[in-house]
């Protein structure tokens, strides 16, 4: 069935069906990736390693259905849950909407197409490594090395700015 075209903008999160609510993971992967936490902050930061089960070449999960019977610790997204998520990325629709902000242009229920959530650079596929390529003692470095690319990037937009 069609959605509504705007639904986002007029439910609450509790209130959209099921479909609705799929419609709002636009697929960007974050929640797939590893975290740590500081124990002593409990900051979490991401790592760029993510679930052996997200394809990145179609910005998926490849195994939806029986996700929870292959990682036991893949969260099913409630309304009562991305309340409590403090770790939801800034991005996530479910966080957006839960704190009463839009959704950006980029989102595929704005823009009409899912490709533009990696054209905004939201998404992770492309710029992270499998679980599958990377053994368990070598995930700490994996996530420095990222880190520092990432602060490069960084670094590199602010000199290019005018
Ligand atoms: S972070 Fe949010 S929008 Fe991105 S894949 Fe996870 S649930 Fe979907
Ligand atoms: S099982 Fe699927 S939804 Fe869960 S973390 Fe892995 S790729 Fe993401």
């Amino acid at each position: 069935m069609a959605l509504d075209p705007g639904f986002w903008r007029r439910k609450r999160l509790e209130e959209m069906t099921s479909e609705e609510w799929e419609a709002l993971c636009d697929g960007c992967g974050l929640c797939c990736l590893h975290k740590l936490e500081d124990i002593d902050t409990g900051e979490i930061v991401y790592t760029g390693i993510v679930c052996r089960h997200y394809d990145q070449a179609r910005a998926r999960c490849t195994c939806y259905a029986e996700r929870h019977e292959k990682v036991p610790d893949c969260l099913v997204l409630t309304p009562e849950r991305v309340a409590r998520l403090h770790w939801l990325p800034e991005t996530c629709a479910y966080r957006l909407l839960h704190e009463g902000r839009p959704l950006p242009s980029w989102h595929p229920l704005r823009s009409g197409r899912r490709d533009s959530v990696a054209e905004a650079g939201v998404a992770v596929a492309g710029k992270v490594v499998s679980e599958a390529d990377v053994h368990p003692q070598d995930w700490a470095q994996a996530w420095l090395t990222a880190r520092e690319a990432d602060e490069a990037d960084n670094r590199d937009g602010k000199d290019a700015a005018p």
